[in-house]
């Protein structure tokens, strides 16, 4: 490690001690750069590490709301505007009660660096709430009602409306937050601004949302990994792939593995897994997405033929044989052991879906092993990247047909990957997309920095 990456290291380290999720990630990052930083001593001139882990701006704000026994409830609410060198502040809203400043600085700093690598013109933010949707506070074991919802929705708008705009800052889904909420945001927002713009992606497609958007997450992350196993002259036909979550990242990715003549053996929620020995069939799959976004209810409610549910248990320690993994929930749901365990079962594919899904033992495993491993932030860039077309289409007051977002998604997919690949290349990492990413990502935005000056 280079002595400038040492010392912001330590000083960000001392700086954001109650921060491990933040830490992590820009460990992460920083430890991958020193061939660049070498190559550019401009960038250490311009303190550009130093600023790319300090936020341009931190909103924390109170969302009280009123929930459907007339009591007042209070949520905190937040959004990270982290970086804006190369375009408006651009990231999800993840709703959840394990939401704080840690989860969402880690996530504001990677979203830099995976839209960086879109090839589209957006900075990176995130934000979100602490609020639950799954747990009523006032009845245990029920979900907060549509209208609790709302009323959360609006309030949450209510603060944040003043902060973002199409061309200063805008937000979408991610854990929690989809169509629904969307709608609800946006509702509000258009009211308190008395405009339409299109200040928030993911919106149902009656009102300037895009065609492939829900998809997009899931489907681009098997695009990458398409072209990872092309590199090595491998197709998906016939694949063993098991799958964390059952969310938008992870029914969409089953989807499009499912049409790629892969098997899917495993989904998983917070109760436990599914296994099906015969592969996910694209009606069980339908039932899954109903399960899950219209009864909104829970893995262990699936009585099909053939599907095995394993209580409380993530996806990766379920099946013998097993070719590509795809991480696609949340953090750290992958440790050593788990990477281990894939690794002995035959895995050499693993395809982030989720954000930092692997722990630092699990990645070090992977690249190790030589596998063909995709960090979250090039593999889940596809929905960030749709939603940049989301924004375009709603500056052109046009909407695109469903092939031709999927194809721009397809080519946004293979120029992500290509970048990484040839990133790792050129600083003698050959295969290695977590050095290349982190480059491809960084370079655009540090020469971007440079150019505007100390701003
Ligand atoms: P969803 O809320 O749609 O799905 C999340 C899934 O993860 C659910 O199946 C959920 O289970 C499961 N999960 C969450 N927390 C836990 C936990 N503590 N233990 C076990 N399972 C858990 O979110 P998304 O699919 O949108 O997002 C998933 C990941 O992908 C996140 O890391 C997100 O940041 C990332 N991502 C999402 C993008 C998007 O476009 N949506 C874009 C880029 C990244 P349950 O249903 O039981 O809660």
């Amino acid at each position: 490690m280079s002595k400038y990456v040492d010392t912001v290291l330590k000083e960000l380290k001392a700086k954001n001690a109650n921060e491990p999720e933040f830490i992590q990630a820009a460990e992460e990052v920083l430890l991958t750069l020193d061939p660049v930083l070498k190559a550019n001593p401009q960038y250490e001139q311009n303190a550009i590490l130093e600023r790319m882990v300090e936020p341009e701006r931190v909103i924390m704000f109170r969302v009280p709301w009123v929930d459907d026994t007339g009591k007042v409830r209070v949520n905190r609410g937040y959004r990270i505007q982290q970086n804006s060198a190369i375009g408006p502040y651009k990231g999800g809203l993840r709703f959840d009660p394990s939401v704080n400043l840690s989860v969402l600085k880690f996530l504001a700093f990677e979203q830099v660096f995976k839209n960086s690598l879109t090839t589209l013109p957006m900075g990176g933010g995130k934000g979100g709430s602490d609020f639950n949707p799954k747990q009523s506070p006032h009845t245990p074991g029920k979900r907060c009602s549509d209208a609790e919802v709302m009323r959360f929705c609006q309030s949450f708008m209510t603060e944040l409306f003043r902060h973002i705009g199409a061309d200063t800052d805008v937000p979408a889904g991610d854990m929690n937050v989809g169509g629904r909420e969307i709608g609800y945001l946006f509702g509000q927002y258009k009211r308190l601004a008395n405009e339409w713009t299109g200040v928030l992606t993911g919106k149902h497609l009656s009102y300037g949302g895009s065609l492939i958007r829900p998809e997009a997450t899931g489907y681009g992350d098997v695009y990458f990994a398409e072209n990872m196993l092309a590199m090595r002259k491998q197709t998906f036909e016939g694949k063993n792939c098991v799958i964390s979550g059952s969310g938008n990242v992870a029914t969409y990715a089953a989807e499009k593995l499912i049409q790629l003549g892969a098997k899917v053996l495993t989904l998983s929620d917070r109760s436990g897994a599914i296994v099906v020995k015969d592969g996910i069939t694209p009606e069980l799959l339908a039932e899954v997405m109903e399960l899950k976004n219209v009864k909104r209810g829970e893995l262990s409610e699936i009585k099909a033929k053939g599907v095995q549910f394993v209580a409380k248990k993530n996806s990766w320690q379920l099946v013998d044989k097993i070719d590509a993994a795809f991480p696609c929930a949340r953090q750290n749901e992958l440790d050593g052991k788990d990477a281990a365990y894939l690794l002995k079962h035959g895995c050499t594919v693993v395809g982030e879906g989720a954000n930092m899904p692997s722990t630092p033992d699990a990645i070090e495993a992977f690249v190790k092993a030589k596998i063909m491993y995709s960090p979250g932030k090039a593999s889940n860039a596809g929905g960030v990247a749709t939603s940049g077309l989301e924004m375009s289409q709603n500056s052109e007051r046009l909407s695109w047909s469903r092939e031709e977002v999927d194809a721009k998604l397809k080519g946004i997919m293979k120029a992500i990957h290509d970048n990484a690949w040839e990133a790792a290349a050129k600083y003698g990492k050959k295969g290695n997309y977590v050095v290349g990413a982190n480059i491809a990502g960084f370079t655009k935005v540090a020469d971007a920095m440079v150019a505007q000056g100390v701003c």
